[in-house]
């Protein structure tokens, strides 16, 4: 079998590396010649328009899926002409647009922050009036680890805000106070059986997802009960197929849904050595149609992102229970380069362990 797949970047190396050990080959397409995937597989690099290059890459593969959400979604309903790809364009399209995410939310009677499209000056300060503030001003498209935002928190502020985004299309959301970031992680095969992750709890800085702890402390079962509630409402409305991670904001006891992610994620990396089946694997199982794996996590486990550097791999490797994962890329600032993971049977452990590693970490 092999798996062609949109993107090369490390998530894309990581369903590889989940994938060998089922006897699956994989086949990449990237625009970057150096994406981490081609060093483990085959690379094709180009365009994700190049109509050319997709005839190429889609000759002999079974299945075709992808690690990056700002693939051409044209490309994916072609593809999909000629071979099953999964997850559904209809998810990808969703996912690109703020603005049809969370109207999509919405009808699916999932909670969102209050928003509001916004394509002039007259509209953000319109909108700004019914939302209030402090409000978040976003763009509705190309938007990632905080980028193409900005917090607006005064008056003064909004003058400020639209001389910085205006002019491409935005959305203006209220500001949730949230006593926390969670995330679930989802996952449907072709035949429709579905799992979920227990909710993490992630830290942000600067926007970028610094760190994931699963499960999240003092996990309630009506917590992940929402939030399983909320993602099988995706599932079964996009017909999906494959992992979803959908985030939120936690706030007295409820959650708040911020967006969705068709493909395989960051605060699911915990899940190679924290769960009993990875978020990787059981992505390949979904779109293969394989039975999907158990989802349980086996004590608690905590996930550390190595942004623009990463230390030496001694200095990790002598912590107990930690794992290694680089990803074969070039340092730059706030690059993901790399991931420890560690794991722990107790919390108090877990917590111990990770206080010793940010201690011998870069800040
Ligand atoms: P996003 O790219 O939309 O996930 O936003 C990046 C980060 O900005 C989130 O993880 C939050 O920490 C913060 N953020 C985004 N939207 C809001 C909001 N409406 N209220 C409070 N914080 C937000």
């Amino acid at each position: 079998m092999i798996v062609g797949v949109l993107g090369g970047g490390q998530l894309g190396r990581m369903l590889a590396l989940a994938g060998y050990p089922l006897g699956l080959q994989f086949r990449f397409l990237d625009p970057a010649p150096d994406a981490p995937a081609g060093q483990l597989a085959e690379l094709m690099v180009g365009a994700y328009d190049n109509a050319a290059l997709l005839e190429q890459f889609v000759c002999g593969v079974d299945v075709v899926t992808y690690e990056f959400e700002n693939v051409p979604v044209a490309t994916v309903q072609m593809l999909g002409r000629h071979v099953p790809i999964y997850p559904p364009p209809k998810a990808l399209e969703v996912a690109q647009d703020r603005l049809t995410e969370k109207q999509f939310f919405q009808g699916l009677g999932i909670p969102t922050p209050p928003f509001a499209p916004v394509d002039t000056f007259i509209d953000l300060t319109a909108a700004i009036a019914v939302i209030g503030l402090p409000a978040v001003l976003k763009t509705r498209r190309f938007g990632y680890d905080g980028k193409g935002q900005v917090i607006v928190r005064t008056a003064e502020d909004v003058a400020e805000a639209w001389a910085k985004l205006g002019g491409a299309g935005l959305i203006v959301e209220g500001f949730i106070p949230f006593e926390r970031e969670l995330s679930i992680l989802a996952v449907r095969s072709r035949s429709g059986a579905t799992v979920f992750y227990p909710l993490v709890e992630n830290s942000h800085r600067d926007g970028i997802l610094r760190r994931s702890i699963a499960p999240a402390l003092g996990l309630q079962h009506s917590l992940q009960e929402q939030a399983e509630t909320y993602s099988a409402s995706i599932l079964c409305e996009l017909d999906y197929v494959g992992v979803l991670a959908v985030e939120f904001f936690e706030t007295g006891g409820t959650l708040i849904a911020n967006e969705m992610a068709p493909r395989v994620h960051n605060s699911g990396h915990w899940s190679i050595e924290g769960a009993v089946t990875s978020q990787f694997e059981n992505h390949l199982r979904a779109v293969l149609d394989l039975p999907l794996g158990s989802p349980a996590v086996e004590g608690y486990a905590a996930m550390v992102n190595l942004i623009g550097t990463a230390p030496e791999p001694a200095m990790v490797l002598a912590l107990p229970d930690a794992h290694l994962h680089l990803y074969g890329k070039e340092p730059r600032p706030n690059r993901k380069l790399g991931h420890i993971t560690l794991c722990a049977a107790d919390r108090p452990t877990l917590d111990a362990r990770l206080a010793q590693l940010q201690s011998s970490l870069p800040s």
